[in-house]
């Protein structure tokens, strides 16, 4: 279960936050959810020193990643950067990357390559829009930006990406994609996996659904066969909703 805290928190919030999730998530036994957050990149240092310092059973990571590995490039964080910070994943490709900062299926394929590069889990953020939910080309949409952002892995890396399938109608909309929607898309990018690496990869990789999840309909979009965990944003600004989230079941 990830957190995808976008543009909001800052350091002392951000530590706030991560301390009441872990008190929320150690109530429970959580031992087969992994729990991870995705701060702002300002965050990172106080949520590293708050999991590290106390031994919180929570992963942490960014919401992006440069594609290129240093210099003059303004404003950027590179992936080294990263993962000195302790960082396990980052997001490549989200909706509001795409949309706002004109990421293509290129970028994003380098984004997920430099995170390889450094040591760190991508999780690929695929989803269509209305027109193309509207007139039902949603699934070869997403296989299709699924090929794009695996172009030129190793099956090594293929095995240990998370996709996350977020429909870009149900994020922060409050319009949650059935759980039959959500498994209709997730299965096809399970079939496409399997198809291009097989059994053992395509069946490894995890799924996550996102847009709109919160802890009432959890349940049973977790239910889904290809679902294998979701992608938060809005509920995971809340430590309560997003540790009953967690423990969807
Ligand atoms: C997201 O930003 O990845 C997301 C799914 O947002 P929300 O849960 O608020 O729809």
């Amino acid at each position: 279960m990830a957190g995808n805290w976008k543009m909001n928190l800052n350091h002392f919030e951000a530590n706030l936050l991560v301390q009441k999730l872990a008190a929320s998530l150690s109530e429970q036994q959580l031992t087969d959810v992994e729990v991870a957050v995705l701060p702002p990149f300002t965050d990172l240092r106080t949520v590293q020193t708050a999991v590290d310092g106390d031994k919180l059973l929570i992963e942490y990571g960014a919401q992006d990643i440069s594609r290129h590995k240093s210099g003059a490039y303004t404003g950027e964080i590179a992936g080294s950067m990263l993962e000195k910070l302790g960082c396990t994943y980052v997001l490549a490709g989200h909706s509001e990357r795409r949309e706002y900062h004109n990421e293509g299926d290129e970028i994003v394929n380098a984004k997920v390559k430099a995170a390889f590069a450094s040591g760190l889990t991508p999780i690929l953020c695929v989803g269509e829009g209305l027109d193309i939910r509207e007139a039902a080309g949603h699934c070869p949409h997403c296989v299709s930006q699924l090929d794009a952002g695996l172009a030129g892995l190793k099956p090594e890396q293929v095995k240990q990406i998370v996709i996350a399938y977020e429909p870009v109608w149900a994020i922060g909309t409050g319009k949650t994609a059935t759980p039959e929607d959500a498994q209709e898309v997730c299965g096809a990018l399970r079939v496409r996996l399997v198809e291009k690496y097989g059994d053992e990869i395509g069946n490894a990789v995890r799924i996550l659904y996102g847009g709109s999840v919160k802890a009432a309909n959890i349940a049973a979009i977790m239910a889904q066969p290809d679902v294998d965990g979701a992608l938060v944003g809005g509920a995971s600004l809340d430590a309560e909703e997003f540790a009953s989230i967690a423990r969807f079941r």
